[in-house]
This record gives structure tokens, C-alpha cells and sequence, in this order.
């Protein structure tokens, strides 16, 4: 338990021995009362409050004679209080922290050398809390000042590095602008060189004291770029990265210059050099303390650094060699404890948690069905089925994420999967992200499993009470085969007899909670999650590595591949004549736009004079209905449906269109300012038609001229396979915005990239399933504590979720 939630007055605290510290512990006068007084006071209160605090006890003693101590002691004394403050208070007393704590785990960066309080609540603001964060704050690129160059042999325009002494310093205001410019000239036998700095306009004295800054006769090292200066016929730095060398200088304590300089991701307020100076010295301070976390056997299989010679080299390079070798090692161990994490959660829960079995027969009713659909199955649909079946056949639970692009049949393999379930005697579940999917998986079942004497209920939010009251009801005494339907399934009130297995379609729209609440209505049943966006293997690993993945990588036969194109908008009339004729042949259209502004209120007013425009200048023959965002999801639903139904021939919409719906006779799509949108985006929408027999088109409207975007929008143009659009995606956008705000679980990196370390990552994950097979976790304790600890992270996050 933290000690600054346990009292009230931790801030006043910590407030006090800040002031009595920048007071050079001078045991300053309070309002009331001095600081000595003050702080035993309130360490007294701690010791009552925490009886069995030995610790607590012995600092007390100490303290009651600050007023007496010399400084030294005295700062000895606060800063065993410092480090107490923010040690765990165990109620049972069985605190195996030690008193001095050395461990930069604990250490607050507020005392780092060289951050203070105020820089230590900007590190706060990035996540640096302790002096570990600090020294795992990578930079993010280097600057190269290692060469040195002979100011003889400058070239125009180079990054260079000069060894020099000082020769003058002037310091005058400019004329026109308030600025104060400071020069120097320095020399190194070779040649004379200038460097320039500048300030606002300063004053007569804060100009000596600038100028004090580069004496005369020193030696300095400058970095930056040179350029010719007509007028004096030199070269010149402006700005230039400048070390002043005294006598006895070290050439490795020179942090800014004349090295590899690490470059850091800054935050605001915060001073480059004093960030990198302050990691500087953290690193020699506790460089010692950094444990090294991958077994050895590893380390040398794949010529991997210590973690304290990774670290050291990470931030502090010697050369570029050593950078690349420090970096695949920090990459190679971050990616190797994820995988190895997720193996032993996918071992533990396959461990404590036992399901049923679930087998098929030959006659039954997954069999009955699969003859009675007018089509025969795919041959990946037939293997997907295949693994979800011998996953259903283990006490194994299933950890399946199905995968396949839009219209690939997923609802057959699901429906399969949830009929196995039934034959078995168990009831099934399907849940789904939107009412208007569930009611078309309702519908789609009730053709396909009426016939089969399979019942079903649906369970969707609209619902009466007098309709909820009876289907709940049927669901209780199993006169309810399997349950359909969207949140509204895991209320309370939905009880099952006997809940054997559960789909999550669209598994990224519901948050981990909502998916264990529906599968604690049973008993540990199955459960086989689905998205029909796809991603890539390596984020899928990464996002997903506690997951069996099967992908659906084909497209029932007969269906033609939508034609795409990319027009300007100028030549929106041809389409309008495509959309014309498609609906002559009694076909529909759909018409999107995207956000504008992020702001879906602009975009559905935009949408909104669009549909109007449309309805009386373009069609005013045809029906035209409008979908957007602004509209309550009922309206938005009722009008969805109305197109489904056949009541409009044009749905104008925001990107509100849901994915998933399936509308066969909906043959065009017609995307205005496609370079707005991500390309799975696009994709997403264009797999709203081409879901019959007919041809379809998708129409990118785009006045974009960069070639960059023209291409991105190209690649749907080439090519309608959803995995080589969601990798070009992926890599276009990264991962954060790949995966959508909504996505939660991707991990926290550090240092490895995802979408670039792929081949480290792949590297990774076949070590650690080495490493399961091969070693003992428990051998390495500081591999394990950290594997625990991100388990139990994960865990409680999943619980909080
Ligand atoms: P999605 O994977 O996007 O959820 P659906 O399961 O909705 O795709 O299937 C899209 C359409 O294709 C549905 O109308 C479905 O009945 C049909 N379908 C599914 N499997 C096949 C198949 N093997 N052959 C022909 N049509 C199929
Ligand atoms: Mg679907």
C-alpha cells in the first residue's frame, strides 16, 4: 500500500522538506513552528499510525535531534525520509524493502542529480516516476559529432565536429530585431571558424555574463552545421552544441558534443541538454544496478548485450555498431517477455479452466445443415471449421480469434460451430455489436435452422418488456436453443439453462468485460471470438499472441471482385449515370462522405444539404434516404432498414454505415473525399457490396494531388485481398491508428516497433516457445518478477475492464 494514499498530509510533507532542501537545510522557520519540530511532528503521527514500522520508529530518533545535527547528517536523515515516504507501508510488517533503498526501481527521479522537483513533474507527465523510468527513456534518434574535422577541410553545409581554442568573443544587439547576438571566433592552427548565438535583447551586464560563458583562450569542442559566410569569408555555426574542455577533462564525460549525441523525445518545458546530462549522470550512478533479465544461453546464441552494456550503449553509444547491437538487444527482450507472457496465460488458463467436450456425428445437425445450404462451404470455411473443432473437442478452452475479410462466410462457420454446441444438448449464444446485425444473423438462422427444428431467441435493446419477459423466459427453460443478439444479452435477467458456447462477432467493438460477462452465464463454455477486419500476423501476435488465429482466405466462388476506381470530382456525372442504370436494373447505391473536421455535427449537415441536392437536382425520380451520425440510433436504424427493404434507392450516409451489413442488391459505392479515410477504412465500405453474383463498383472520389495519397488509394484500386490492404495500411498509419481508438490491449512498448522489428519479433516468439520447452522460468528471478508482474497488470486490467 502507497504511503501517499494513506495520508492526508503527504503533499504538505513532502512540500516542507522541498522548501527546507532549496533552503540548504537550514531547519527554516514555519508559520508556527520550525521544520524540525514540523517533521517530527508529523513522522510521530506515522509511527502511531504504523505501530509495527520499525523502520519508521528508527527514523523517528533520528529526527527528533535535526535542529542539533550538522548538514551533513541532516541531509542524510531527509533523504532516508525521502525514500520511506515513498516506500510501501505493509500492514503486516513484512516489508522486505530495505531501509536505504538503492534500487533505482524506487528511487523517485526528483532525486536524480540534476532534476529538481520541477523537472521531476514534467518527467511525471511522460511517465518517469523512478530513476529506472529515467534510465529506460530511450531517444528516439542520434546525432553523429563523432567526426572530427580540420576547420582547413570544412565543406559547405557539413555537420562537423572542430576541436579549437577560443580566439574572441563579441556581443552586440541587432538593429532591427530585439535580439542580442553573441560570436566567438576560434581557432585550431588549421584555420579560424565563428559560432553564433542568440538571445533576447540583454543589457550591458547580462551581456558580460554571456559572454563569461566562452572565455578567452579556452579550449571548446562545437558541433553543428557549418556554412560559408560571404562576408567574412569563414565558415560559421549557428547554434552550435559547444563543450568548454578545462584542464583535466575526460574525454567520455563529454555528454553534448564531439560523440553520438542521443536525441530524446522531449516534453514541454524541459531543457534537451538538461535531460540528457541528467541521464548521463544516472547511468554512472546506477549503471551497476541494472540487472540483466535474458538468460545467458540466449544472450550468446544471438550475440545479445548484457542489459547494462544495452542500456549504456542505448543511450551513450560508442559507435554505430554497438548502437545497432544495444538496440535489437532492448527490442529482442522487450518482444521476448510479451510472447513469453502470452504463453503462460494462454498455458494457465488452459490449466485452471475445464469445458465441455463437444464432438459431432455424422447425421447430426451441423451435417443436416451443412447439406441444406444452397451452397457448398469454401475450403476455408471448411478448415476453419476443422480447427474450431478440434479445439472443441479438448477440455482445452477455446482461445480462438477467426478472421476473414468482409463477405469470406464467417456467419456459416460460426453458425457451425454454435450447432455443434446444440447437438451436444447445450444451449449457444451469438453476440453482436449493433441491433441491425443481430436481427441479420436472426433472420439468416431462422432460414437456415427452422427447418432443422432448432429454436431461437433474439435479444435486442428495443425489446418491450412483455417480449424480453417471454424470450428470457424460453432461454431459462432451454426451449431456447441459441440466443442472438447484442449487449442486451449479458443484463441481468438473461439467465441460461445450460450455455455451452458463445460467438463475439466484431470481437474489437466489445471491451474484454462485456465478453467474460456473457461467458459467465455459463460454465466456462467456448468461445470463439471474430473480426472482419483483418490484421496482420506480427500485430496480430502482439495484439492477440494469447489467441489461436484461423483466417478465412477466400471468397465464396462466383463472386465477381468489385471494380474500383478513383475519379476527380469533376467526373461525378459519369458515376451518377452508373448509379442510374445499376438502379434500373433494380439495384441501390450507397453515397458516403467522410468526417469533416472530426466533427460528426459538420459532417451530418454536410451530408444532410448533399442528400437534398441529390434528391432534387440529380434524382428526383428516385428515392433517397439519409443515414449520419446526429440521427438516434433507432431513426438511424430504421432508415438502414428501409434501404435494405427496398423503400430507397440511394442510402446517403456519414461512415456510420455498419460493418457487416448485408445487402446482396447493393451493387455501387460511392466514397467523396476518399483520401480521407484509412485505407481498411475504404475497404470496410467498399465490402458492403459485391455480396451476390453481380457486379459491383466502388467509386473513390478524391481531387487530391499529392502522389502519395494517389497511390495509397490506388492499392484498393489493384487489389480487393483485405490482408495485403491491411498490412499497407498498417504500415501507412502504425498501430495505434490502425487498431482505432476503441481497440484497447495494444501493448506498451518501449522501444520495439511492431510494424518494423517483425523479424525480431518472429525471432522472440520462437525463443520463447524454445524456452517453455526447453528451460525453467523459476531459474531466472529477475526474468520472472517481471513476467509476473505484467501478468498480474494484464489480469487486473482485464478484471477492471
Ligand atoms: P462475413 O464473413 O462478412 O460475415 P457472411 O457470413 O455475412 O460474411 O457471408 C456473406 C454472404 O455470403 C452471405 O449472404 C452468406 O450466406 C454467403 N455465403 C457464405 N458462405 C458461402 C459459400 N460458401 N458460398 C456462397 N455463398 C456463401
Ligand atoms: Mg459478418
Amino acid at each position: 500500500m502507497k504511503l501517499a494514499d494513506k495520508l492526508t498530509n503527504f503533499n504538505t510533507i513532502k512540500k516542507a522538506i522541498e522548501i527546507e532542501i532549496k533552503n540548504n537545510y537550514i531547519n527554516i522557520d514555519g508559520k508556527t513552528q520550525s521544520f524540525a519540530k514540523f517533521i517530527a511532528g508529523e513522522v510521530k503521527k506515522i509511527v502511531k499510525l504504523f505501530p509495527k514500522e520499525t523502520k519508521w520508529k528508527k527514523l523517528l530518533k533520528k529526527l527528533e535531534y535535526y535542529h542539533m545535527d550538522n548538514v551533513s547528517e541532516r541531509i542524510n536523515n531527509l533523504n532516508e525520509l525521502i525514500i520511506l515516504l515513498h516506500t510501501p507501508i505493509d500492514e503486516d510488517d513484512t516489508i522486505k524493502n530495505n531501509l536505504y533503498s538503492t534500487d533505482p526501481d524506487e528511487i523517485p527521479v526528483m532525486y536524480a542529480k540534476g532534476i529538481g522537483p520541477k523537472v521531476a513533474k514534467i518527467l511525471n507527465r511522460v511517465n518517469i516516476f523512478t530513476i529506472s523510468d529515467l534510465i529506460n527513456y530511450y531517444p528516439k534518434r542520434y546525432l553523429d559529432y563523432t567526426q572530427r574535422t580540420k576547420i582547413s577541410q570544412i565543406e559547405n553545409n557539413e555537420q562537423v565536429t572542430i576541436f579549437g581554442t577560443i580566439k574572441s568573443v563579441s556581443m552586440f544587439n541587432s538593429k532591427n530585431k530585439n535580439l542580442s547576438i553573441l560570436k566567438i571566433l576560434v581557432t585550431d592552427g588549421s584555420g579560424t571558424l565563428s559560432a553564433t548565438w542568440f538571445y533576447a535583447k540583454a543589457n550591458r551586464s547580462m551581456q558580460e555574463r554571456y559572454k563569461a560563458q566562452y572565455p578567452k583562450g579556452a579550449n571548446i569542442i562545437l558541433s553543428g552545421i557549418a556554412k560559408h559566410d560571404k562576408f567574412s569569408n569563414l565558415f560559421a555555426i549557428d547554434r552550435a552544441e559547444a563543450t568548454i574542455i578545462s584542464g583535466d577533462f575526460d574525454e567520455k564525460d563529454i555528454i553534448h558534443n564531439a560523440r553520438i549525441v542521443p536525441i530524446y523525445p522531449l516534453c514541454e518545458n524541459l531543457n534537451a541538454k538538461t535531460l540528457r546530462k541528467a541521464i548521463f549522470n544516472c547511468l554512472e550512478q546506477y549503471s551497476d544496478k541494472i540487472k540483466t533479465v535474458l538468460p545467458q544461453s540466449i544472450l550468446e546464441k544471438l550475440n545479445l548485450f548484457d542489459k547494462k552494456t544495452a542500456i549504456n550503449q542505448i543511450h551513450f553509444p560508442s559507435d554505430f555498431d554497438t548502437l545497432e547491437q544495444a538496440r535489437t538487444t532492448l527490442i529482442f527482450e522487450e518482444l521476448f517477455i510479451q510472447q513469453l507472457k502470452f504463453m503462460l496465460i494462454r498455458e494457465e488458463t488452459k490449466r485452471l479452466k475445464n469445458t465441455l467436450v463437444i464432438n459431432i456425428k455424422e447425421g447430426g445437425l451441423v451435417d443436416k445443415f451443412v447439406k441444406s445450404l444452397p451452397f457448398t462451404l469454401t475450403e476455408a470455411q471448411n478448415k476453419a471449421f476443422n480447427e474450431i473443432l478440434s479445439d472443441l473437442n479438448s477440455t482445452e478452452p477455446m482461445q480462438r480469434l477467426l478472421q476473414g475479410d468482409v463477405g469470406s462466410g464467417k456467419t456459416v462457420v460460426a453458425c457451425m460451430m454454435l450447432l455443434a454446441i446444440v447437438e451436444n444438448g447445450y444451449q449457444g449464444a451469438i453476440m453482436a455489436p449493433t441491433e441491425i446485425l443481430a436481427e441479420q444473423h436472426y433472420k439468416n438462422f431462422i432460414n437456415w435452422l427452422t427447418p432443422l427444428g432448432v429454436s431461437l431467441g433474439l435479444f435486442v435493446g428495443r425489446h418491450g418488456i412483455k417480449t424480453r419477459r417471454e424470450t428470457q423466459t424460453n432461454l431459462k427453460n432451454s426451449q431456447t436453443d441459441i440466443a442472438i443478439g447484442t449487449h442486451a444479452l449479458i443484463q441481468t435477467g438473461v439467465e441460461f439453462a445450460n450455455l455451452g458456447g458463445i460467438v463475439i462477432d466484431e470481437q474489437h467493438r466489445f471491451g474484454v468485460r462485456q465478453r467474460k460477462e456473457l461467458s459467465q452465464k455459463g460454465l466456462n463454455p467456448q468461445m470463439l471470438t471474430m473480426t472482419a477486419t483483418p490484421i496482420p500476423r506480427t500485430l496480430a501476435l502482439s495484439v492477440h499472441g494469447d489467441l489461436d488465429l484461423t483466417i478465412i482466405d477466400e471468397l465464396p466462388a462466383g463472386r465477381k471482385p468489385v471494380k474500383t476506381s478513383l475519379i476527380k470530382a469533376s467526373q461525378r456525372t459519369k458515376t451518377y449515370g452508373l448509379i442510374r442504370e445499376e438502379i434500373e436494373k433494380g439495384n441501390k447505391a450507397y453515397i458516403v462522405f467522410p468526417l469533416i473536421d472530426e466533427s460528426e455535427t459538420l459532417s451530418a449537415k454536410a451530408a444532410t444539404k448533399e442528400a437534398k441536392r441529390l434528391a432534387e437536382k440529380v434524382f428526383p425520380d428516385l428515392k433517397i434516404g439519409l443515414v449520419h451520425g446526429k440521427q438516434k440510433p433507432q431513426e438511424k436504424e430504421e432508415n438502414m432498414l428501409k434501404f435494405k427493404n427496398g423503400e430507397y434507392h440511394i442510402l446517403v450516409s456519414t461512415t456510420v454505415i455498419e460493418v457487416g451489413v448485408d445487402i446482396p442488391d447493393a451493387t455501387v459505392m460511392m466514397i467523396e473525399n476518399s483520401e480521407r479515410f484509412g485505407l481498411s477504412q475504404l475497404h470496410q465500405l467498399r465490402g458492403r457490396v459485391g455480396r451476390s453474383d453481380k457486379q459491383s463498383y466502388c467509386i473513390l472520389v478524391s481531387d487530391t494531388n499529392t502522389s502519395e495519397t494517389k497511390e495509397r488509394l490506388n492499392v484498393l484500386v489493384q487489389t480487393n485481398d483485405g490482408f495485403v490492404i491491411a498490412e499497407k495500411d498498417l504500415q501507412i498509419r502504425g498501430p495505434g491508428e490502425f487498431l482505432g481508438t476503441r481497440q484497447s490491449g495494444l501493448p506498451d512498448l518501449l522501444i520495439a516497433d511492431i510494424v518494423r522489428d517483425t523479424k525480431i519479433l518472429e525471432m522472440a516468439r520462437e525463443e520463447a516457445i524454445n524456452f517453455l520447452k526447453t528451460d525453467n522460468l523459476l531459474k531466472y528471478s529477475n526474468l520472472n518478477k517481471i513476467i509476473q508482474k505484467q501478468i498480474e497488470d494484464m489480469k487486473s486490467f482485464i478484471n477492471a475492464g
